[in-house]
């Protein structure tokens, strides 16, 4: 459930300071350090789950609320009008660089398509 060398466990678990956005008992929600928009969000589950590929179907539902509080950000960001991406990145070749699963929220600007 929690790994103590995994950043975002530590983040998730206060203990790395962060500027939390959204928590409940299974989901924190986080500003990105490095923003790429001027929303970028970082939506997690507590528990430790490296990446999709690692999912267990009982974990289906706890990856679904990441949606819902997706959802509710982009609204309160202001962003759900305009449009916003949300991007989890799966494996190093896809940019993966944190071992928790994370969905980014990411909005406030035109998003190209196709991405890099
Ligand atoms: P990934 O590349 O794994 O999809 O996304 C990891 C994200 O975590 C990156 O966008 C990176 O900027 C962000 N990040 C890395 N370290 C920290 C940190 O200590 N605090 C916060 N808030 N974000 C971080
Ligand atoms: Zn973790």
């Amino acid at each position: 459930m929690y790994v103590a060398d995994c950043l975002f466990c530590r983040i998730a678990g206060e203990e790395i300071p962060a500027d939390v956005i959204h928590s409940d008992p299974e989901v924190v929600a986080f500003r990105d350090i490095h923003p790429q928009a001027p929303t970028h969000v970082l939506i997690i589950p507590r528990k430790h789950i490296p990446s999709v590929t690692d999912l267990d179907s009982h974990e289906a539902v706890v990856m679904g609320r990441l949606f819902l509080v997706a959802r509710d950000l982009a609204r309160k960001e202001g962003i759900a009008e305009e449009g916003y991406r949300l991007v989890v990145n799966t494996g190093r070749g896809a940019g993966q660089s944190v071992f928790h699963v994370h969905m980014h929220l990411l909005g406030g600007r035109s998003l190209e398509w196709p991405p890099g």
